[in-house]
């Protein structure tokens, strides 16, 4: 008689390159080298490609701007104008922190 055991799924481990935390919770957005060594932003998740991942936030993506951690994380020696437009476009979309929760919005009446 033998008894089956259940293997824990391997689960490749994905990690905001600035901050180092695993975005369990609200995902990551992946970077991606491309064949022809430029960067792109790839929200798919599919393309091949060496790809780095980074947190939905802006200060996440300004300081890997900051301290090349892209370039670094993708193996390129730098990074083009157009390759930091790219990421710097992308970042603006983003939002700083956490976004806010809108539950505190309370409107004060004073009668007069
Ligand atoms: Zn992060």
């Amino acid at each position: 008689m033998t008894s089956s055991h259940l293997r824990p799924k391997h689960i490749p481990t994905r990690m905001c390159i600035t901050c180092r935390s695993t975005g369990a919770k609200r995902g990551l957005v992946r970077v991606v080298r491309t064949d022809e060594g430029r960067v792109a932003i790839d929200l798919t998740g599919k393309r091949n490609g060496r790809g780095a991942y980074l947190c939905h936030t802006l200060t996440c993506w300004t300081t890997a701007l900051e301290r090349t951690s892209i370039q670094s994380a993708l193996r390129l020696s730098t990074l083009t104008e157009e390759d930091r437009a790219t990421l710097t476009s992308f970042a603006r979309t983003l939002t700083l922190e956490q976004p806010m929760t809108s539950s505190d919005v309370s409107t004060r009446l004073h009668g007069g």
